[in-house]
């Protein structure tokens, strides 16, 4: 079947990789794609929330599925999209309506979601410019440090924590009154904070069942020993080492059931990936946040690592068969390190020529940010490559990423040298 994915990062990329192994995929169309996707799949030039444009590029392909790789076509309602238009319908989109796409659209959607389902999540409260007063009093009741979270999608910078109770009251009056992140900030959640190391849980869902993917860890910060400011992403691990067969069993019965249980009782259409963003504190699992799709630079580890076939899964899901699925992972741990432009995630420059990719033998090379120029692969973003690589243990899994970055080189790269320095 001819298959259409939109999105142009190394999630992408990682996901087309694991797409174009199975034989039920016979055409693969990347839209817009990167210098990576370019060489295994087809690119196709248009934005992934002109619906319009993908609709007219699912008619000319003849294209019988849709994945959809980040969050904004979702967010936007891509799903309803074809589902409204006779045309469409018949062809499946793999994600969620743009109902449950809220929650990662809106947080305080997604806190009130797992209040109503009984999942562990941070104590909270919402506030508006007219309840401002009371968001000082809420503060006022917690202990430092101070979480402040704009309602809606602020490109992963819509988080504050703050130490001074001062400092917290005043970046609240910035962004429910002095709009800091615009519209996303005209409602902010103000949560408890919660101490403890952090891990991602990857699910598919159809809707009624679900099968849980490889654990993931992500390294945020630019900084080595996590410091400095946030990023997309700088590596990721998995499976994660801390994440035993217990905390899993808890993960499973007190939050993946639960939310899945959720999505039905609310009458939420959802045919595709949940992100859970979990904290552990203790020995036990809260939930940080949803995201409906995958990660990046996760995916890049996750994908690798599993063994069945992605897009008979994807099948499954749009005929909300998935319990017939069992999924086959690989037992060997997969660590990616990204490569980064320097400068990001501040100013940075793009175009420059990356050389050596083809010499890398024991690693595979997502593309995140690249383009072809004249038929040289160039940066093209912040976060440039992905060097993802097994190994028995993830300490050998990242050794070998790192043996592979050396042979990789483009003026002014960074990339952190501490990937898993905290497991
Ligand atoms: P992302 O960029 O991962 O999409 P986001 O901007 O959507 O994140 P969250 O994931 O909710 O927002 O928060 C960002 C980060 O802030 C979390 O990864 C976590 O490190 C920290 N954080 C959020 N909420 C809390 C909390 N209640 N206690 C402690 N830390 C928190």
């Amino acid at each position: 079947m001819n298959i259409l994915l939109l999105g142009s990062g190394g999630r992408e990329h990682a996901l087309a990789w694991k797409m174009l192994q199975s034989n039920k995929c016979s055409q693969l169309f990347v839209a817009p794609g990167n210098a990576g996707t370019a060489l295994i799949a087809k690119n196709i030039a248009i934005n992934p929330n002109d619906f319009e444009a993908v609709k007219q590029l699912v008619l000319a392909e003849k294209i019988e599925m849709v994945v959809v790789g980040p969050e904004d076509p979702l967010v936007n309602g891509v799903y309803d999209f074809f589902k409204n238009d006779a045309d469409l319908v018949s062809v499946p989109v793999i994600g969620p309506s743009k109902y449950a796409a809220q929650l990662e659209g809106s947080k305080e959607f997604a806190k009130e979601f797992l209040v109503r389902h009984n999942i562990p999540t941070a104590r909270y409260e919402s506030f508006t410019a007219e309840t401002v007063e009371k968001g000082y009093a809420f503060l006022e009741t917690l202990n430092a440090p101070y979480v402040l979270k704009a309602d809606g999608l602020a490109a992963g910078k819509g988080v504050l924590i703050l130490n001074d109770l001062a400092e917290a009251k005043e970046e609240l009056k910035n962004m429910l009154v002095d709009a800091k992140f615009g519209s996303a900030s005209a409602k902010v959640v103000i949560e408890e904070f919660l101490s403890g190391i952090e891990l991602s849980c990857f699910v598919l869902t159809d809707g009624q069942s679900y099968k849980i993917l490889p654990t993931a860890k992500d390294y945020k910060r630019i900084g080595e020993g996590d410091t400095g400011l946030n990023t997309g992403g700088m590596g990721a691990v998995s499976p994660v080492p801390f994440a035993t067969p217990e905390f899993l069993a808890k993960i499973e019965d007190r939050i993946v059931k639960p939310t899945v249980a959720g999505l039905q009782k609310d009458n939420m259409d959802y045919k595709g990936f949940v992100f859970i963003g979990l904290i552990k504190v203790g020995d036990d699992p809260f939930v940080i946040e949803y995201n409906v799709r995958m990660g990046d630079p996760e995916t890049e580890v996750v994908m690798p690592r599993l063994k069945s076939d992605l897009v008979e899964i994807f099948e499954a899901i749009s005929r909300q068969e998935l319990d017939k699925i069992s999924l086959e992972i690989d037992e060997r741990a997969a660590t990616t390190i990204m490569m980064v432009s320097g400068g990001y995630p501040e100013d940075y420059e793009k175009g420059k020529t990356i050389t050596g990719i083809e010499k890398v033998a024991n690693s595979i090379v997502f593309h995140a940010g690249t383009t072809l120029k004249e038929g040289e692969v160039v940066t093209n973003g912040g976060r440039v490559l992905a060097i993802t690589s097994y190994g028995q243990t993830y300490e050998e899994a990242i050794a070998q990423s790192y043996r592979s970055i050396d042979t990789i080189a483009f003026d002014k790269m960074y990339f952190r040298k501490d990937i898993g320095f905290d497991l």
